[in-house]
């Protein structure tokens, strides 16, 4: 079957509207979506409306930005409650975060010499709190960079000169908050925080313990991670999740994973959507 328990909109970084993902999601066959926005739920009010039209079955869904250890570490939640004020209330705090630190980082771009770095960033993200990847967006657009991965390695990542440090909630309050409202805590994308095989499983085995349910798996694209979380024995019985991470039909990922064997997801989530 094919399902996405991972993409993006235009409520965060995503560049087609939850209308749009919904559709693109209903053409490709996708039989079970979970929209999941960077610290919002703000998309899901339009994508259950579409869903419901478009016959796709929609979990309500968010991906959180967290530290562990100094790291950034992202958090999918499923299935959650979008109306639970808890949840709500500290994904408000997040984005004041986020707010604050996109302005940090267009103040330095501008010290730089990025003239409009701020306004260019805002008008990027439209409705969405500006981060990173609109402010890489207009770096592209204004002829600075040639891409938004040049962006990121030349100016927005840690060790670059427009780098700002993100004092996001912790690993802990995110599986908290996602837990009280209903969902479903996913480890997400483990292969891309740069962690050696040991960190990784220290990473998974205190996921487990704090209360994550899930691990996200991307791990097949990098087969010396996959060798350290493949193993049933190296998960502590976390249950693996597919996602996408899809953000926009032009670039190389696209929405919908196909799954052979939904083992745990089909007893478990498949009844939520
Ligand atoms: P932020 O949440 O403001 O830290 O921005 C991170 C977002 O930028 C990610 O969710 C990606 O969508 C996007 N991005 C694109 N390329 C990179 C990269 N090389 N490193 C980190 N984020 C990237
Ligand atoms: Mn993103
Ligand atoms: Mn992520
Ligand atoms: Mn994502």
């Amino acid at each position: 079957m094919r399902i996405d328990l991972h993409c993006h909109t235009t409520a965060s970084d995503g560049v087609l509207s939850p209308e749009a993902l919904v559709r693109r999601a209903a053409e490709r066959d996708v039989e079970l979506l979970a929209v999941t926005d960077h610290d919002t739920l703000n998309g899901i009010f339009e994508a259950r409306a579409a869903a419901r039209i478009l016959n796709v079955r929609l979990l309500a869904g968010v991906e959180i930005s967290t530290i562990w250890r100094g790291k950034e570490i992202h958090v999918v939640g499923i299935a959650v409650d979008e109306h639970d004020k808890g949840l709500l209330g500290t994904l408000a705090e997040q984005q004041d975060r986020r707010l604050a630190r996109s302005m940090a980082i267009a103040k330095r771009l501008e010290c730089l010499g990025f003239e409009g770095a701020w306004a260019g960033a805002v008008k990027r993200a439209e409705n969405a709190v500006p981060g990173r990847a609109h402010i890489a967006k207009f770096l592209v657009d204004s002829g600075s960079v040639r891409s938004a991965q040049g962006a990121f390695d030349h100016l927005l990542t840690a060790g670059r000169p427009a780098y700002v440090p993100a004092d996001w909630m912790s690993l802990t309050t995110a599986v908290e908050c996602i837990t009280r409202a209903g969902g479903r805590a996913v480890l997400a994308h483990p292969e891309r925080y740069g962690l050696g095989c040991q960190q990784l499983q220290s990473l998974i085995s205190e996921f487990a313990e704090i209360g994550g349910w899930g691990l996200e798996n991307s791990a097949a694209r990098e087969p010396k991670l996959s060798r350290c979380i493949d193993l049933p024995n190296k998960t502590s019985g976390l249950v693996r999740t597919w996602g996408s991470d899809f953000h926009s039909p032009m670039a190389s990922i696209e929405l919908g994973v196909d799954v052979k064997d939904p083992v745990g997801l089909e007893a478990d989530l498949l009844r939520l959507g």
